[in-house]
């Protein structure tokens, strides 16, 4: 049991985070999909992606049984870690606000799917994964355990590098020249 005020200010924004992403994706249930590029490789990172991001962490507070992996940070880390845990939160918020009813938690198109190109999405094509590795750093950063911290990261990146490519293929196959323009404009992480 590691609840004390750091993990818990860590445990509120993971909710925060939690809570967007299901008030999001309540929104999307009705829609209906007309393309989907799921593979095998795809289900087992995102499994892992819950495993790392969502169970270790609450593994880690409440009970003993990552504490093999605990070592110190110092507090500087942790604050660091809040910085960029807050303004995570806040990208994840609007990329799923300006992506609306377009976004799916794999490689979808809906019916009616529209491109996003303004609000967070005007300047880099990837803000929700931004913030989903700005809250895996921020998590390896507040919480002093090797594995609840910083799998999570590890996982995350591994699934963006091999999906990327494979979104953007899918944005170009079904927006052809208007996703060719946007990919001209912006960057995948860091505005261009
Ligand atoms: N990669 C984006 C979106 C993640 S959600 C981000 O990090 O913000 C994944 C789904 O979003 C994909 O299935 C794809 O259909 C859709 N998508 C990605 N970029 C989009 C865009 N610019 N406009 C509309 N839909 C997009």
């Amino acid at each position: 049991m590691n609840l004390n005020p750091r993990t818990a200010i860590f445990f509120a924004g993971f909710l925060a985070y939690i809570a967007i992403r299901g008030r999001f994706a309540r929104e999307t249930k009705q829609n209906v999909k007309t393309v989907r590029r799921v593979n095998w490789t795809e289900m087992i990172l995102l499994w892992l992606v819950g495993v790392t991001g969502l169970l270790f962490p609450v593994l880690y507070v409440f009970t003993p049984a990552l504490a093999f992996a605990d070592y110190p940070l110092p507090i500087a880390a942790w604050w660091c870690g809040l910085i960029l845990m807050v303004a995570s939160i806040l990208l994840f918020y609007r990329s799923h606000a300006d992506l609306g009813k377009n976004w799916s938690p794999t490689l979808e198109i809906r019916e009616g799917h529209t491109l996003v190109t303004e609000g967070v999405y005007r300047r880099i094509r990837h803000p929700m994964y931004a913030a989903i590795l700005l809250f895996d750093i921020a998590q390896g950063l507040m919480l002093p355990n090797g594995l609840a911290g910083w799998s999570a990261l590890g996982i995350f990146l591994v699934l963006y590098v091999t999906r990327v490519p494979r979104e953007e293929r899918l944005m170009r196959d079904q927006f052809g020249d208007a996703y060719r323009d946007y990919m001209s404009r912006t960057g995948r992480l860091f505005p261009r």
